[in-house]
């Protein structure tokens, strides 16, 4: 789950982590009352968003008076966001950040993140803070310092220390600098997150070591002993697809092809992408119903899937273990007459009551091509989906 650059300030806050003073805005009348409880001279107005790069994309601005302020709460606020995060479309802007002008010397990078490989804690820093820190990693790696904490021992004050003077924080502020370390790797470990990311980390004027951005997400799995957290959600910025999805205890991940999936098992539902991929298609969804899936759960599957305009074919792949053929059947017949199917479906079932699933489909009368093999079926998919 991801939640926004203002709220992710408000948890590492709690953590020790300075972070310019700020006030979060649904309206330009309350992003100018904002400007005006935080006073000036310098406020930055900033496009709340569930992505990075809006800098960039036009979604923070400096106002050196309350007419900009108030020209650039209006213009942000509803305009399509577009950054390199969010796709071609852009991310509609519902809220602002609204917080005091910061005096940037220097722009510093630091994130923390599990690596699994290594099963610790990565804190990673970089004197090229600001930009993208996936470019700095792909073209100066040497740039990226990066340390493995045993999480039993966690960011000790030698690591911390050593980090922050590899990237180039002065002695006199390695003491703050060690405390936003220790601050994040701590928000970090403690909200079960699986990223916290400060960029950029800036070193002030005055030698202060201040948060001017933050970024937290978390691992789904862990949310429900951070109630806390999850009262952060924002659906707007979810895919409606996967919201619904998510009703119906559905995973369900909206991909950019035009073959729709509806696959039992995470494992599976990998390969059969993998499969569609190898024959030449491209899967427009990763769909797994689980293994005890009712009918019903199946037509709600299939509902959320054929909403995706793109959609050029379908393939169901079915391992009738605890999950039966039949019901699969029942639940892919319900489905097609009630959206009425508008492209071709491809199913491959095996396993328990894979005769009688087969039947049932053969016998419903609806233009359902049959696969016996995982190839077969992804090559019948991927031509299908060509008009072929
Ligand atoms: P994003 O990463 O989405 O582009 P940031 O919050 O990192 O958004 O802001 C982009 C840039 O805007 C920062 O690198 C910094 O230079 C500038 N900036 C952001 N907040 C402030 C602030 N409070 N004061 C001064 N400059 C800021
Ligand atoms: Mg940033």
């Amino acid at each position: 789950m991801k939640i926004h650059e203002y709220q992710g300030k408000e948890i590492l806050k709690r953590y020790g982590v300075p972070v310019p003073r700020g006030i979060a805005c649904f309206s330009v009348d309350e992003a100018i009352a904002a400007a005006n409880t935080l006073g000036g001279p310098v406020w930055v107005v900033k496009a709340q968003i569930h992505a990075g790069g809006r800098g960039k994309g036009g979604g923070v601005k400096l106002a050196r008076s309350m007419d900009e302020v108030k020209a650039h709460a209006s213009s942000i606020l509803g305009m399509m966001l577009k950054t390199h995060q969010t796709g071609p479309q852009g991310q509609k802007v519902r809220r602002l950040l609204v917080e005091e002008g910061a005096d940037i010397k220097k722009e510093l990078y630091v994130g923390v993140v599990l690596d699994r490989m290594s099963q610790k804690i990565c804190v990673m820093a970089s004197s090229e803070g600001g930009m993208d820190i996936e470019e700095v990693a792909a073209h100066t790696p040497e740039k990226l310092h990066k340390i493995f904490c045993d999480p039993a021992a966690g960011l000790t004050d030698a690591e911390a220390d050593d980090l922050a003077s590899k990237i180039g924080v002065p002695p006199a502020s390695l003491l703050q600098a060690r405390q936003v370390l220790q601050g994040l790797y701590k928000a970090f470990f403690e909200t079960d997150a699986s990223l916290a990311e400060i960029n950029p980390l800036i070193l002030t004027g005055d030698g202060k070591v201040i948060a001017l951005d933050a970024k937290l997400n978390f691992d789904s799995n862990a949310l429900f002993r951070h109630p806390d957290i999850v009262a952060m959600r924002d659906i707007d910025e979810e895919d409606p697809a996967e919201i619904e999805a998510s009703k119906f205890d559905l995973a369900y991940i909206q991909l950019d092809g035009n073959i729709g999936c509806l696959v039992n098992g995470a494992g599976l539902a990998m390969a059969t992408m993998d499969t569609i991929k190898l024959f030449g298609g491209e899967p427009a969804n990763f769909l797994d119903v689980g293994g005890g899936a009712t009918a019903e759960k199946v037509t709600e599957a299939f509902k959320i899937m054929m909403r995706n305009p793109g959609l050029k074919a379908i393939l169901v792949n079915i391992f009738g273990g605890i999950m039966r053929c039949d019901t699969i059947a029942e639940g892919l017949i319900v489905a097609s007459k009630a959206v009425g199917l508008s492209v071709p479906l491809v199913v491959r079932m095996k396993g328990t009551n894979e005769d009688l699933g087969k039947k049932m489909i053969a016998e419903s009368g609806l233009p359902i091509i049959s696969a016996n093999t995982m190839a077969e079926a992804a090559e019948k998919v991927v031509a299908a989906a060509a008009g072929k």
